[in-house]
């Protein structure tokens, strides 16, 4: 039995037995996770490590000495299976069973897959463990072509790697725009011009059908709703993930899409925190709407929250998102959520290749995509932070700092 059990070894997981130790808890920790490998970073796994420009050690999150050094017991390649909230009991893959005091839930996602036809081919791949980008890797020598289905940030990055790495790249994307549920229409024009121009094949308004397959079963083309087939050596899904919260919805934990959790990252079970991707929890940067992020800053945040409210010191979660995508040599900063915007400023020209898409909501500003702009960035998340109504004419002329725009 454990004082505290982490289950997920992810971004958040590690980062809230990390921040344990940091705050001086001297109780026993588990830290559970369904991979083989210790806490590595997510991110790179799209960008620089599938590019094969980061060797895995380099993306661990820790050294791997790190977690004994630090006593927490680091327990790879197990699944938890259930949750027992009564008994405080956890029931692993392997049928074992252990005890906590408190449980802290850090599952993630898992990819959301095609339901179609030939998805479940041997070439088909998700993007979100190493394993998944291992797989890829493998088969990069006997691949040409590749079709990505799915135009968010994961979809993008690997297109852009794909290009880099001189394959034939089809980007599938159902709706009119790529990005469109993370992004306004100014954005999501630039990056789609971007790929175009770096010889990326972009279909929106493209339907996925089915997955074309061979006698051996592996995919060769996707055939799209109106009828066209887009031949590929390989196809890479990122569609989204799905919130890993199975067992502890199971156990009576209230939650939908993810786990419900309070400003505290409480779940309505008791001792049970969940964190990081999974945790649906209300934003205050998102209108108040509850909402899951997906992200470095929240998982990390998240985990420092919980944490410290098991020390007894806890404040309420209200940090402020931020996110970032690297594509070619195009720098986006994200800071802010711009849910419920209702105008979109753009600061600087997108052909010079660096301006900022500027989030407002009644006269405020409350998101900023900054490309290659990291001075907006920075500048920009002191405008979110105040909330106060500025200029919007100076705000939108980059020869203006935004650190030094009237207020309105
Ligand atoms: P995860 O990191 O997914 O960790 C969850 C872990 O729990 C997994 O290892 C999983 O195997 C394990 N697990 C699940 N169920 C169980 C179970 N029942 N028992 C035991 N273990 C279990 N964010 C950014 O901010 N910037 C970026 O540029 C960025 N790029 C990304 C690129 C890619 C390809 C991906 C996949 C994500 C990216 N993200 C990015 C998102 C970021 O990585 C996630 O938000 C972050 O990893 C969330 O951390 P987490 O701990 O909640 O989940």
């Amino acid at each position: 039995s454990y004082d505290i059990a982490i289950v997920g070894a992810g971004h958040a997981g590690a980062q809230a037995a990390i921040c344990l130790r940091q705050m001086g808890f001297a109780g026993s920790i588990a830290l559970i996770g369904e991979e083989q490998f210790p806490p590595y970073e997510r991110p790179p796994l799209s960008k620089e490590y599938l590019a094969g420009d980061k060797p895995f050690e380099r993306i661990l999150l820790r050294p791997e000495t790190f977690w004994s050094e630090r006593q927490v017991d680091l327990q790879l390649g197990k699944r938890v299976t259930a949750v027992d909230p009564f008994a405080k009991l956890l029931t692993t893959s392997g049928g074992t069973q252990t005890g906590y005091g408190q449980l802290i839930w850090a599952t993630g996602g898992t990819p959301r897959m095609m339901d179609c036809q030939g998805s479940n081919a041997s070439n088909v791949f998700a993007v979100r463990t190493r394993a998944d980008v291992d797989k890829i890797m493998a088969r990069l020598d006997n691949t040409q072509s590749v079709a990505i289905i799915g135009g968010g940030y994961i979809g993008l990055e690997a297109a852009a790697v794909m290009r880099k790495l001189g394959k034939q790249v089809t980007l599938i994307e159902a709706l009119d725009r790529v990005l469109s549920r993370v992004a306004g229409p100014s954005l999501s024009a630039f990056f789609e011009k971007e790929h175009r121009d770096h010889g990326v094949d972009l279909r929106t308004g493209y339907t996925v059908d089915h997955i074309e397959t061979d006698e051996a079963g592996h995919a060769v083309a996707v055939r799209c709703g109106n009828g066209e087939r887009i031949a590929a050596d390989m196809v890479i899904v990122g569609i989204g993930i799905i919130a890993q919260t199975g067992p502890l919805i199971a156990a009576g934990a209230a939650g939908g899409n993810g786990v419900d959790v309070d400003e505290f990252c409480r779940t309505s079970l008791p001792d049970v925190y969940a964190i990081g991707d999974c945790a649906a929890h209300a934003n205050a940067f998102a209108n108040d709407r509850v909402i899951r992020l997906e992200s470095v800053q929240n998982a990390n945040d998240q985990a420092k929250v919980a944490a410290s409210h098991i020390m007894g010191t806890a404040e309420p979660y209200q940090a402020i998102p931020w996110f970032w995508s690297n594509q070619y040599d195009l720098r986006l900063q994200t800071v802010g959520l711009s849910v419920d915007y209702d105008q979109e400023l753009v600061r600087g020209d997108p052909v010079s290749r660096s301006f900022s898409v500027i989030y407002l909501r009644g006269g405020k500003v409350i998101a900023l995509d900054c490309v290659n702009a990291t001075k907006d960035y920075v500048q920009g998340r002191k405008a979110v932070l105040e909330g106060v109504p500025l200029d919007l004419t100076e705000l939108a002329n980059p020869a203006i700092p935004i650190k030094e725009v009237s207020h309105a």
